[in-house]
């Protein structure tokens, strides 16, 4: 018996990125690495966001996109959201592909901060391929140590990680997008970058964010405080299912009590906070049936490791999909399942919305 629901929809992917076969800047798996890609980068004043792409390695562009957009349709998502598109190319495959006819799933762009470019960007106004904005980036990750504290790492005495901007930079670099009704989304995972990004958008919007809907991508090192500001503001918070099951063990290492309120998705839920997800691919699984179960289990493969704090059924089921964006067509309902047996879901089939 199928089940036809709400689309799956993944607001933070890189996977036009990935299908065109440009590597990484660096081994994202490797701490060391990153640490140092992060430190090099905050040295030059830059920001992860504003680096020269990496080149493509496919040769025919569009077939390579095709195939990547394929993947995710086949995986139940109706849209996905490319966060961070560094180089033109890849809109330009888009294009080329959008010509031919429908295309497997919708796509979205956020332009990185470093390629986004006013008089390039303009609405498409097309179901299938549109541009929404751009994606700033405040400070580093927790693994690798270098997202902005408001104090030390409990495992780094005296280190705070790395703030790439702080409000009043971020707020002059946002302010011409926000001006021409651009989405704004920040990467802030620390609570002094969450606090620097919210601080921007107050001078930026001044107290009427929510009706543009700015975003926080991660927003990982949550307190009280700030989720009463993001919830106040109208601050749209992207989460990744799979990072509180990732980062746990690390999370205790390097946040200890903090971790009361880091990675707790209900506070921002109990307060009201507007929240959406994203798989942030290839960090974590394109798998929306594999995210779905990391939230409502805290586990990862079926096994409830109780490493995450769980989100209620309808909550994960509701910050995944969008019914406006299309349906996802099921091997079952999802609902009456054991949680731990939802990645075992077949999908069936997928209608993205495209009139
Ligand atoms: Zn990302």
């Amino acid at each position: 018996m199928t089940w036809e629901g709400p689309g799956f929809v993944d607001h933070h992917t890189h996977l036009l990125r990935v299908s065109v076969g440009a590597k990484g800047a660096c081994d994202y798996s490797n701490p060391a690495e990153l640490a140092a890609y992060h430190h090099a980068i905050f040295d030059d004043g830059s920001t992860p966001m504003d680096q020269p792409p990496e080149p493509a390695t496919a040769d025919d562009l569009p077939a390579a996109i095709e195939a990547g957009l394929a993947k995710a349709a086949a995986l139940g998502l109706v849209e996905i959201t490319e966060a961070g598109m560094t180089d033109w190319a890849h809109f330009e495959a888009l294009t080329t592909l959008r010509q031919r006819g429908p295309l497997p799933t919708r796509v979205r762009i956020l332009v990185a901060s470093g390629a986004a470019d006013l008089k390039r960007m303009d609405h498409t106004g097309d179901e299938w391929v549109d541009i929404i904005g751009v994606k700033f980036y405040a400070d580093g990750w927790l693994g690798p140590r270098t997202c902005a504290l408001r104090h030390a790492f409990d495992d780094r005495p005296g280190e705070q990680g790395l703030l790439f901007l702080d409000s009043s930079h971020l707020a002059a670099r946002i302010e011409p997008y926000a001006e021409e009704r651009w989405t704004v989304a920040t990467h802030a995972i620390g609570d002094r970058a969450i606090e620097a990004v919210l601080d921007a958008y107050d001078m930026v919007y001044a107290g009427a964010a929510r009706a543009e809907a700015p975003r926080i991508e991660h927003a990982q090192v949550l307190h009280p405080d700030l989720v009463a500001r993001m919830a106040d503001m109208g601050v749209v918070i992207c989460l990744q299912p799979g990072f509180a099951v990732t980062d746990a063990e690390a999370g205790w290492e390097a946040l200890g009590d903090r971790m009361a309120s880091a990675y707790r998705w209900q506070l921002l839920f109990d307060a009201g906070v507007r929240v959406i997800a994203g798989s942030d691919y290839p960090i974590e699984t394109l798998d929306p049936l594999v995210g779905l179960a990391e939230l409502v289990t805290g586990g990862r493969n079926g096994k409830d490791k109780a490493v995450a704090k769980p989100i209620g059924f309808d909550d994960a089921l509701a910050i995944m999909t969008d019914t406006w964006c299309g349906a996802t067509i099921l091997s079952d309902d999802p609902h009456t399942l054991d949680p731990a047996q939802l990645a075992d879901l077949e999908v069936v089939g997928t209608h993205p919305r495209a009139t």
